[in-house]
């Protein structure tokens, strides 16, 4: 089961992916979460993307091509994974499926985790893990930076049919359970 689960900034795709990941016994692959790791231990790709993220911008995409290609690699991604914040562009999404088709495969479903944009706003102030770009200011830059130039990755995967859209209003709990129905589809 290869998997998307896409959505705004504060739509709750990391929390989701975490449940999708222990229930389906499928690896999380989340590139903001390798940023903030790298960054975290001061590594080489840390310095490259730490002003990039502090600003809510987005990190070019050859980088986070390079790095989700390299990830998947690793053996532990052959039974399907959940990939959340990637891709974040069209030339991502182009990049993403040029690769599966090379190794023969192709994403599952596309799960858009729908949530009205003042909601999207309280949550990511409300929340306690302390990210340098949840502040008022970075999350106009990056909601900005989502309708510009993430929400077109929507349409992209809209053409090939894959979309599966999730009302993301909610308990964490009963979103998870529109997405397990979702889901009956897949396997
Ligand atoms: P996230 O945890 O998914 O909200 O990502 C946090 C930040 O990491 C984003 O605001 C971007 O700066 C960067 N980032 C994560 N994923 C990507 C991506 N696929 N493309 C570009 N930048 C990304």
């Amino acid at each position: 089961m290869k998997l998307i689960l896409f959505g705004p900034p504060g739509a709750g795709k990391g929390t989701q992916a975490e449940k999708v990941s222990s229930h389906y016994n499928i690896p999380h692959l989340s590139t903001g979460n390798i940023f903030r790791y790298n960054i975290k231990n001061e590594t080489e790709l840390g310095k490259k993307v730490k002003s990039i993220l502090d600003a809510g911008e987005l990190v070019p995409d050859e980088t986070v091509v390079d790095l989700v290609v390299d990830e998947l690699q690793d053996k532990k991604y052959d039974n399907g994974y959940i990939l959340d914040g990637f891709p974040r562009t069209i030339p991502q999404a182009e990049a993403l499926d040029k690769y599966l088709s090379s190794k023969g495969t192709a994403i599952d479903l596309f799960l858009n985790l729908e949530v009205p944009e003042q909601e999207l706003i309280d949550r990511i102030l409300s929340r306690a893990d302390g990210r340098s770009d949840d502040t008022p200011e970075k999350i106009k830059t990056r909601l900005a930076v989502y309708h510009k130039q993430t929400a077109p990755v929507l349409n992209y995967y809209k053409e090939q049919d894959k979309v599966q859209k999730i009302d993301g209003v909610g308990s964490i709990n009963e979103i998870f359970e529109r997405i397990k129905k979702a889901l009956e589809k897949v396997k």
